[in-house]
């Protein structure tokens, strides 16, 4: 009998930096200064950063060798002819145009198109492009299917829309849906896939609509290669055959270079339209740069150029995915609750199963968060209803978000396995505990945005004491 190899680096290691231990009592005092929240930590503070995978990959040698190739001219540069053309190949949309991360194609693209009494569907709206949809005075509006809610659920496309909901929604808000979008995979979902037969579905209701269709392209290679993994009659295609075949369903996509670009700065919108493009230069012109760069230097133009077809290198996304799952499964078998199936770019610790003593006005997944830093040095995020800052149109109040999840996102070609080993300790120590795990509550913050920077102060919600 052969055994199966294990599934390695598709790399080797040629520049390191130190990472610094800090002990449980520096940490403690850490946490104090920053209020409880991490976002206000000091980077060197943290040994394992799993904040997010935005920006905080390692890249290639070949990227960093077309760095120093790069052309900073102002107009025309030899780096955006580069950029434009791994577009072009991988994303078959005409007309590219950079920005200087993915918040500013959205920015851009919903200046544009949308206004007040618009209604914008999307599976689920990552953070900020919530923020920019409402601020031009539309409606944000998640529908996310069922599946997505039910975290033992091992459905293999949580990210999938409602499409249901989506029909209903582009008939009642005819003639005030400028446009659908679709985040994959979805994000703030729990990085969950989207399938390319709800893409077919979700553009066929656009058609029917006559309502153009973007993708929010971010992890777009990592959806593709999960639907290869999980679709049949995907099984065994190429991810840039799936990729193309996702893409030609669309007619605009946004794209933070900071995830799937495997560079640390950048983005892109592209669409079809001649005339819709010219339009977005114009507003590109005004708070990006000049359309040939937008908001990125010639380098960063070349390192996602190149980064953008390193990606979707199988080996890497195999390697990528294993990695993902191999701690989802560990923490799974230890009876941890993990959002399952293992996600694209991140492990969903289900906070509100974590630590069912406290209720969602205790923001379980932010306690949980400290907790993990506390333990081990450990940065990760929350995504329930901290981030989510939900409220009742008309009374104002506060709403819980669907689920309360702590989001502990990997960072490309980053951290060795020996490292995913000591999270998952670290996560079984916390565990162990968990009964002693206060909550949190706001003491000062912002309205838009706020889990940034909001302080906090624990509560001493506790466990109740066992009954005799
Ligand atoms: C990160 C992200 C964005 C925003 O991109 P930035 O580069 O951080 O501005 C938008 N959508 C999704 C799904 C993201 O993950």
């Amino acid at each position: 009998m052969t055994r199966p190899l294990p599934i390695i680096e598709p790399f080797r290691i040629k520049s390191v930096e130190p990472l610094r231990m800090t002990t449980h009592a520096e940490r403690v005092e850490l946490v104090r200064a920053a209020h409880g929240n991490l976002f206000l930590l000091a980077a060197e503070d943290v040994l394992i950063d799993l904040l997010t995978d935005s920006g905080t990959g390692a890249m290639s040698s070949e990227q960093w060798a077309a760095i120093m190739r790069a052309d900073e001219s102002y107009a025309g540069a030899r780096s955006y002819y580069r950029f434009e053309a791994s577009v072009h190949e991988i994303f078959g949309l005409e007309h590219v145009i950079p920005t200087h991360q993915g918040r500013a194609a959205e920015h851009l693209l919903f200046q544009t198109l949308t206004g007040p009494g618009d209604v914008v569907p999307n599976n689920t709206h990552f953070d900020t492009t919530r923020a920019n949809v409402e601020a031009t005075g539309a409606t944000a509006l998640d529908l996310p299917c069922a599946e997505s809610h039910d975290m033992e659920s091992d459905f293999p496309f949580k990210g999938d829309m409602d499409l249901p909901a989506l029909e209903r929604c582009l008939a009642e808000h005819a003639g005030h849906v400028p446009l659908v979008m679709v985040t994959i995979t979805n994000n703030a979902g729990g990085g969950q896939p989207v399938s390319l037969a709800c893409l077919r579905a979700v553009r066929a209701l656009c058609d029917q609509a006559g309502v153009p269709l973007y993708i929010d392209a971010c992890r777009f290679a990592e959806n593709a290669y999960l639907i290869r993994r999980r679709e049949p009659d995907q099984r065994g295609r190429p991810i840039k055959d799936i990729v193309h075949d996702m893409f030609a369903l669309a007619d605009g996509c946004t794209m933070s270079a900071k995830k799937e670009g495997m560079a640390n700065i950048g983005g892109f919108l592209a669409v079809r339209e001649p005339e819709l493009a010219r339009e977005l230069r114009a507003r590109l012109v005004v708070t990006e740069g000049f359309p040939t760069y937008g908001g990125m230097a010639g380098r960063d133009l070349e390192a996602v150029a190149q980064g953008l077809r390193e990606v979707l290198d199988e080996a890497y996304q195999e390697y990528r995915h294993a990695s993902i799952r191999y701690v989802v499964e560990h923490l799974d078998a230890a009876g941890i609750p993990v959002v399952l199936p293992a996600g694209g770019h991140a492990i969903f610790l289900d906070a509100g199963r974590f630590l069912p003593h406290l209720g969602w006005r205790q923001y379980p997944g932010q306690a949980l968060a400290i907790e993990l830093y506390l333990e081990g040095g450990i940065r990760s995020c929350e995504i329930g209803s901290l981030m989510r800052n939900a409220r009742d149109e008309r009374t104002g109040e506060e709403l819980p978000a669907p689920q309360e999840l702590v989001r502990l996102a990997i960072p490309r070609r980053t951290y060795t396995k020996s490292q995913m080993d000591y999270v998952i300790e670290i996560v079984r120590r916390v565990f162990e505990r968990r009964d002693e795990v206060r909550g949190v509550e706001i003491e000062s913050g912002p309205e838009v945005l706020r889990h940034f920077s909001a302080h906090f102060r624990r509560v001493d919600v506790r466990a109740p004491a066992p009954s005799a």
